[in-house]
């Protein structure tokens, strides 16, 4: 399968370090506020990497980090009156929620900077012995970019031409204005920890150097984060570890494209952010992932709330596409059904979107084209139960409904799934006193009220066929005319989740 490394600035066939498996570290949030759906969108594309990954069978380790040291943290807590470690671990806490909420799947390691100190602490000394960074009076440890003859490889950009735009600092402890910094020496009222050049914190490209070699090993297979972290982040990830361990630090680099609103970049800064939080009370997990799986992780992403609004029927159709055929399939088993073209039509189309969705995701995850294969064979499925009325091959429109549920499920879409509590008992109760039922069957006594109901418009009893309606949409169920006949099912719960 091709990703496309961001360094090469081309596609090049994923092989893996070690066979079957692949190591990946995607830089996490600052953990100083909520985070926005830009960020959202970075993490929720490179889950879907992850899925892939291992759907396709790599064993696959994901780290990814909680920067919970950093001067945004600082501040906030100067702002609040609270303590830096306050402030970083309540929005680890609602980073990791809004995240599940997302259904986006925890890492199997997340390293926490203020736990790794020991780890940062042994590469800087490395690369000081090593000349390629040097502590200064003052307490900071400053890498020195000059001394990396590779530096520049993951942006592209040249070091002379850096020189020229590099702002001249006041900081006159740097031996060159390009130098940054790995350690800073301790500020009053700053959280620190001891270390060889006096007490201080860790600069902010540090830890994850530090974090990859430590859990992962150097190189990985992949590293990951949005396009706006090549530079400087990156770079200096990777001249950190380059140096200090002489190897790269990743095989591919991956970057997301930006989320923008009306053309700009969402960012804390603009002010025109939403939060994931804020989205995610108003709309289901599964129309954020679809919107933003529509397009291609490294294109930008132009977000609305209409958009999101129009996602909310895509979900819909497919969810009513998937209970129809299950529906369908249900109610046709004890028919004898005589295999028609249309069945090995459906058949076909069931393969082709199995085949399609697998091109798609092995051409640089493009979830856009695998999401058209999906709603492709939606729309097959659907044309299909119109075609055939009740008559359906049962098998087929199984196996379709299972492929639509199997390949969402690939992409982290889970509620189309059908839910395995049908309808409420309570039908059988209502069908008693409306149908005459005996039985205890929740989906007989549906099969009995819908015949009553029928019945009775048949003989022009409009009270009667409206007390049934009535007593079923009190138990939250609609009635839904398909091909195959009238079903009931839940009435949809709306855009809002608990
Ligand atoms: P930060 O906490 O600022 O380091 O951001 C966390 C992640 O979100 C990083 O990978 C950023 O590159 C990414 N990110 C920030 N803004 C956006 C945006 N507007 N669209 C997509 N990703 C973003
Ligand atoms: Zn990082």
């Amino acid at each position: 399968m091709l990703v496309y490394n961001s360094q090469t600035h081309a596609k090049q066939e994923l092989e893996p370090i070690e066979p079957g498996k692949i190591r990946m570290y995607v830089c996490g949030p600052t953990v100083y506020d909520q985070i926005h759906i830009g960020n959202g969108r970075t993490f929720l594309s490179f889950d879907v990497i992850r899925r892939y990954l291992s759907y396709k069978g790599y064993q696959v380790t994901f780290a990814q980090n909680l920067t919970d040291v950093d001067d945004k943290i600082i501040n906030r807590a100067n702002e609040q009156g609270r303590t830096a470690e306050e402030v970083a671990s309540e929005f680890s806490e609602a980073f990791i929620c809004q995240m599940r909420r997302l259904n986006v799947l925890d890492p199997d390691i997340r390293p926490r900077a203020t736990h790794e100190i020991p780890a940062m602490i042994e590469m800087i000394q490395g690369l000081i012995g090593q000349g390629n960074a040097y502590a200064v009076d003052n307490g900071d440890v400053y890498f020195s970019v000059r001394s990396c003859p590779t530096y520049g490889c993951v942006s592209g950009r040249k070091v002379d031409e850096l020189q020229v735009g590099a702002r001249i600092e006041e900081n006159e402890d740097k031996r060159d204005p390009l130098d940054f910094a790995l350690w800073k020496g301790a500020k009053p009222g700053e959280p620190s920890w001891d270390s060889p050049w006096g007490k201080g914190r860790p600069g902010w490209h540090t830890e994850c150097s530090a974090m990859v070699h430590r859990y992962l090993g150097t190189p990985i297979d992949i590293h990951g984060g949005g396009a706006d972290l090549i530079f400087p982040h990156h770079e200096n990830e990777s001249a950190q570890a380059t140096c200090c361990w002489h190897e790269p630090l990743a095989n591919v680099w991956m970057h997301t494209g930006m989320l923008r609103v009306d053309g700009e970049k969402m960012s804390k800064s603009l002010g025109n952010f939403f939060t994931l939080k804020e989205v995610l009370d108003k709309y289901p997990a599964d129309a954020v992932r679809l919107l933003m799986l529509q397009t291609h992780y490294r294109s930008p992403l132009d977000f609305s709330y209409e958009r999101l609004d129009g996602t909310v029927g895509s979900l819909d159709r497919l969810t009513g596409c998937v209970a129809n055929l299950r529906w369908a399939a249900d109610q046709a088993s004890a028919s004898d059904h005589e295999v028609t073209d249309a069945d090995h039509a459906l058949g076909a189309a069931v393969a082709g979107a199995r085949e399609e969705f697998g091109r798609q995701m092995d051409d640089d995850f493009n979830t856009a084209g695998a999401l058209a294969a999906v709603f492709g064979l939606a729309t097959a499925s659907n044309a299909y139960l119109d075609q055939m009325g009740g008559d359906v091959c049962t098998s087929a429109t199984l196996r379709a409904s299972d492929t639509l549920v199997e390949l969402l499920g690939v992409l982290g879409i889970e509620s189309v799934r059908p839910a395995t509590t049908e309808l409420p008992h309570e039908l059988v109760t209502l069908a008693a006193e409306q149908a005459g039922y005996a039985g205890d069957d929740a989906d007989e006594a549906a099969k009995a009220l819908l015949a009553a109901r029928a019945a009775a418009r048949a003989e022009k009893d409009w009270a009667r066929a409206d007390a049934i309606r009535d007593g079923i949409s009190a138990l939250g169920l609609v009635m839904e005319d398909t091909a195959a006949g009238t079903r009931l099912k839940m009435a949809s719960a709306g855009k809002a989740e608990a």
